[in-house]
Protein backbone atom coordinates (compact mmCIF):
# COMPACT_ATOMS: atom_id res chain seq x y z
CA UNK A 1 0.00 0.00 0.00
CA UNK A 2 1.42 3.56 -1.17
CA UNK A 3 -0.72 5.53 1.02
CA UNK A 4 -2.67 4.48 4.47
CA UNK A 5 -5.83 6.62 5.39
CA UNK A 6 -5.67 6.49 8.41
CA UNK A 7 -1.90 7.62 9.04
CA UNK A 8 -1.02 10.72 10.33
CA UNK A 9 1.86 11.31 8.45
CA UNK A 10 0.27 10.15 5.05
CA UNK A 11 -2.16 12.92 5.90
CA UNK A 12 0.73 15.68 6.32
CA UNK A 13 2.28 14.83 3.29
CA UNK A 14 -1.24 15.34 1.45
CA UNK A 15 -1.86 18.42 2.84
CA UNK A 16 -4.37 17.06 4.82
CA UNK A 17 -3.40 18.00 7.82
CA UNK A 18 -0.95 20.99 8.36
CA UNK A 19 2.68 21.12 9.02
CA UNK A 20 5.73 23.06 8.78
CA UNK A 21 7.58 21.96 5.48
CA UNK A 22 11.16 21.98 5.55
CA UNK A 23 11.55 19.98 2.14
CA UNK A 24 9.03 18.40 -1.05
CA UNK A 25 10.41 16.60 -3.64
CA UNK A 26 9.16 13.48 -5.60
CA UNK A 27 10.42 10.85 -2.57
CA UNK A 28 10.07 12.55 0.31
CA UNK A 29 8.35 15.20 2.56
CA UNK A 30 9.75 17.00 5.70
CA UNK A 31 8.78 19.13 8.33
CA UNK A 32 9.39 20.39 11.62
CA UNK A 33 8.47 18.44 14.46
CA UNK A 34 5.36 19.51 16.34
CA UNK A 35 7.06 18.90 19.54
CA UNK A 36 10.79 19.69 19.11
CA UNK A 37 13.20 18.64 21.29
CA UNK A 38 15.98 20.74 20.39
CA UNK A 39 16.30 23.58 18.73
CA UNK A 40 16.10 22.54 15.65
CA UNK A 41 13.76 19.54 14.60
CA UNK A 42 12.65 18.24 11.66
CA UNK A 43 11.12 14.79 10.58
CA UNK A 44 12.29 13.17 6.91
CA UNK A 45 9.44 10.98 5.59
CA UNK A 46 8.87 8.98 2.43
CA UNK A 47 6.08 10.11 0.14
CA UNK A 48 5.51 6.00 -0.03
CA UNK A 49 3.79 4.62 3.37
CA UNK A 50 6.32 2.32 4.88
CA UNK A 51 5.62 1.73 8.55
CA UNK A 52 8.92 1.10 10.01
CA UNK A 53 12.74 0.45 8.91
CA UNK A 54 11.40 -3.32 9.90
CA UNK A 55 10.11 -3.39 6.11
CA UNK A 56 12.89 -2.23 4.17
CA UNK A 57 13.80 -4.14 1.52
CA UNK A 58 16.83 -3.64 -1.24
CA UNK A 59 14.12 -1.47 -3.16
CA UNK A 60 14.13 1.13 -0.79
CA UNK A 61 18.15 1.51 -0.79
CA UNK A 62 18.19 4.54 -2.90
CA UNK A 63 15.45 6.13 -1.10
CA UNK A 64 17.09 5.88 2.29
CA UNK A 65 20.80 6.72 0.70
CA UNK A 66 18.81 10.10 -0.45
CA UNK A 67 17.52 10.85 3.01
CA UNK A 68 21.17 10.54 5.08
CA UNK A 69 22.76 12.50 1.94
CA UNK A 70 20.19 15.16 2.49
CA UNK A 71 20.01 15.29 6.45
CA UNK A 72 23.23 17.42 6.57
CA UNK A 73 22.07 20.19 3.72
CA UNK A 74 18.53 20.45 5.01
CA UNK A 75 20.48 20.60 9.11
CA UNK A 76 22.73 23.11 7.97
CA UNK A 77 19.65 24.98 6.26
CA UNK A 78 17.65 25.14 9.19
CA UNK A 79 19.91 26.10 11.66
CA UNK A 80 22.38 23.70 13.20
CA UNK A 81 25.75 24.79 13.62
CA UNK A 82 28.19 23.48 11.26
CA UNK A 83 30.79 20.03 11.66
CA UNK A 84 32.94 19.45 13.90
CA UNK A 85 31.53 22.12 16.74
CA UNK A 86 28.13 22.33 15.59
CA UNK A 87 26.59 19.14 13.95
CA UNK A 88 23.63 17.29 15.08
CA UNK A 89 21.52 13.93 16.07
CA UNK A 90 19.74 11.65 13.66
CA UNK A 91 17.29 8.82 15.34
CA UNK A 92 14.94 6.50 13.43
CA UNK A 93 12.90 4.85 16.01
CA UNK A 94 12.21 1.56 15.23
CA UNK A 95 8.96 -0.37 16.79
CA UNK A 96 7.14 -0.49 20.37
CA UNK A 97 10.46 -1.32 22.16
CA UNK A 98 12.49 1.19 19.66
CA UNK A 99 10.23 4.16 20.92
CA UNK A 100 8.20 4.34 17.89
CA UNK A 101 4.59 6.20 18.00
CA UNK A 102 3.61 7.01 14.32
CA UNK A 103 3.63 3.99 12.24
CA UNK A 104 5.24 5.59 8.90
CA UNK A 105 8.78 5.47 8.39
CA UNK A 106 10.67 9.00 9.45
CA UNK A 107 13.89 10.22 10.56
CA UNK A 108 14.12 13.00 12.93
CA UNK A 109 17.17 15.14 12.73
CA UNK A 110 17.45 17.24 15.63
CA UNK A 111 20.29 19.99 16.55
CA UNK A 112 21.75 23.63 17.30
CA UNK A 113 22.88 24.87 20.57
CA UNK A 114 22.29 22.86 23.86
CA UNK A 115 21.05 21.92 26.31
CA UNK A 116 18.35 20.67 24.56
CA UNK A 117 14.32 19.42 26.03
CA UNK A 118 15.35 15.72 24.99
CA UNK A 119 17.60 13.55 23.57
P1 LIG B 1 8.30 8.64 16.98
O1 LIG B 1 8.14 8.55 18.47
O2 LIG B 1 7.24 7.82 16.25
O3 LIG B 1 9.68 8.39 16.50
O4 LIG B 1 8.09 10.15 16.63
C1 LIG B 1 6.91 10.72 16.16
C2 LIG B 1 7.13 12.20 16.13
O5 LIG B 1 6.10 12.79 15.38
C3 LIG B 1 7.10 12.86 17.52
O6 LIG B 1 8.33 13.53 17.75
C4 LIG B 1 5.91 13.82 17.44
O7 LIG B 1 6.14 15.04 18.10
C5 LIG B 1 5.74 14.02 15.94
N1 LIG B 1 4.37 14.26 15.55
C6 LIG B 1 3.28 13.51 15.90
N2 LIG B 1 2.17 14.03 15.36
C7 LIG B 1 2.56 15.11 14.64
C8 LIG B 1 1.84 16.07 13.84
O8 LIG B 1 0.62 16.02 13.68
N3 LIG B 1 2.58 17.05 13.26
C9 LIG B 1 3.92 17.13 13.41
N4 LIG B 1 4.56 18.14 12.78
N5 LIG B 1 4.64 16.25 14.15
C10 LIG B 1 3.95 15.25 14.76
ZN1 LIG C 1 1.74 6.83 6.13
Amino acid sequence: MSHDPNCIFCKIIAGQIPSRKVYEDDDLFVFHDIHPWAPVHFLMVPKLHIASMAQLGPEHERLMGKIMVLAPQLALAQGCNPYPDGGFRIVCNTGTEGGQEVHHLHVHVMGGPRPWLKG
